[in-house]
């Protein structure tokens, strides 16, 4: 118990992201899975912060599971990417209704003994245009049989269960548990990315799956991802993982400030920017205001774009070598362009690259 990051303030906390941090660049090196990086958080408690005491969880409050998220990220994004994907899975879980289900697979999630996983952006952000379902759902006697494919799940190779969502043919949306050693499940290994392929992160097919009933989350209905708590488009975790990797950044840039007097104003006005985003967070965490969370992932995404970019140019060509912390990560930082991004925020991110230096002269 002693050894559990139990607040945001621990000093513990601090320790395991500098274990993070220095372990990060070698993840992209070998694109391996970071399971000694996930088994460390398992053993720091940090899969119970999410969860209520009821559940078995720490009961963070949502202003520390965002200076949590803040202080994993600017460590190092891809454990920290993939804690939200598995936060996303088990979070849904621990909302059912189906209380049996719940009991089977959330203690050993929240453990660390089992992984679980979400696949549900073609609910909302991805394969939005298609004609048909990417992923159908047909009901039968037994529960729902799933053919297609659900195009993004993050860490499905290593996965025990995936938290998957897909549509009737009526067109309503059910979200469903699935083991990943089940048959016709095939969950192949992930794709080469532009940053955190670590993440390994790819499609999951599925070739007539039955799902029982008792596996179902959620669902039949409208707008499964409506209800409950989990992995929404635009939550404040994405700001969050996006302004702890500005951090970083950031404070790279200062290091180099205090000899190189050039990067001084740079590097204070990007940390003025920084604060005001980070205040705006921890707000946000409190007060339910949908519009303002949507403006501050619009805002976090373009101070992580242009931080990391700086701190590059500052690091010169140095920094474009391989290895080089600053061009990993404007890689990474170019994920916020495409992760499970509001289509209003796309849309407001794409302007602001679009219009170039003159539109503010
Ligand atoms: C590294 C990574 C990890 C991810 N992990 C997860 C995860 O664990 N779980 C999860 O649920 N999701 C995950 N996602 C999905 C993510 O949140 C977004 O849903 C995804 O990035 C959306 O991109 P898309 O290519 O699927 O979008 P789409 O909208 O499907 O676009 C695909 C292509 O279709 C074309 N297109 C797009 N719109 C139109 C249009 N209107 N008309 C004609 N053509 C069009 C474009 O050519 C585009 O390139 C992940 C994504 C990435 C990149």
């Amino acid at each position: 118990m002693s050894s559990l990051i139990d607040s945001p303030d621990s000093p513990r906390l601090e320790a395991l992201c500098k274990k993070l941090a220095q372990a990060a660049s070698s993840l992209e090196d070998g694109c391996d899975w970071p399971s000694e990086q996930l088994d460390w958080c398992a053993q720091a408690g940090v899969f119970r912060w999410f969860h209520r005491p009821a559940d078995g969880g720490l009961g963070w409050n949502e202003a520390d599971l965002c200076r949590g998220y803040v202080a994993l990220s600017r460590a190092c994004l891809t454990t920290a990417f993939v804690i939200t994907q598995r936060v996303g899975a088990c979070r849904r879980i621990a909302g059912a209704a189906n209380e049996k289900l719940k009991q089977r697979l959330l203690p050993p999630l929240l453990k660390g003994e089992t992984f679980a996983t979400v696949g549900i952006s073609h609910l909302t952000t991805s394969r939005q245009h298609w004609k048909k379902p990417v992923l159908l759902a047909t009901e039968e006697a037994e529960g729902f049989r799933l053919v297609g494919s659900s195009p993004w799940v993050t860490g499905a190779p290593y996965a025990d269960w995936l938290v998957i969502g897909a549509v009737t043919e009526d067109n309503r949306q059910v979200l469903v548990a699935v083991p990943t050693d089940q048959e016709g499940v095939d969950a192949p290994p992930g794709i080469r990315l532009a940053g955190l392929t670590a993440s390994q992160t790819g499609p999951v097919h599925f070739d007539h799956v039955l799902v029982p009933h008792a596996d179902v989350i959620a669902g039949p209905s409208a707008d499964v991802m409506g209800r409950g708590k989990g992995a929404s488009t635009g939550g404040l975790q994405t700001s969050a993982l996006a302004i702890g990797l500005a951090d970083a950044a950031i404070d790279y840039l200062e290091t180099e400030a205090q000899r190189r007097p050039n990067l001084a104003i740079p590097a204070s006005r990007l940390r003025e920017q920084w604060e005001l985003e980070y205040e705006r967070l921890l707000r946000l965490a409190i007060e339910d205001e949908p519009s303002a969370k949507s403006r501050l992932r619009q805002r976090a995404n373009s101070l992580v774009l242009r931080a990391t970019q700086v701190a590059l140019g500052a690091a010169k060509g140095a920094g474009y070598v391989w290895g080089h912390p600053t061009n990993r990560w404007c890689r990474e930082a170019l994920f916020f362009l495409v992760w499970s991004c509001p289509q209003v925020v796309a849309d407001a991110n794409l302007c602001e690259l679009a219009h170039g230096p003159d539109f503010f002269t």
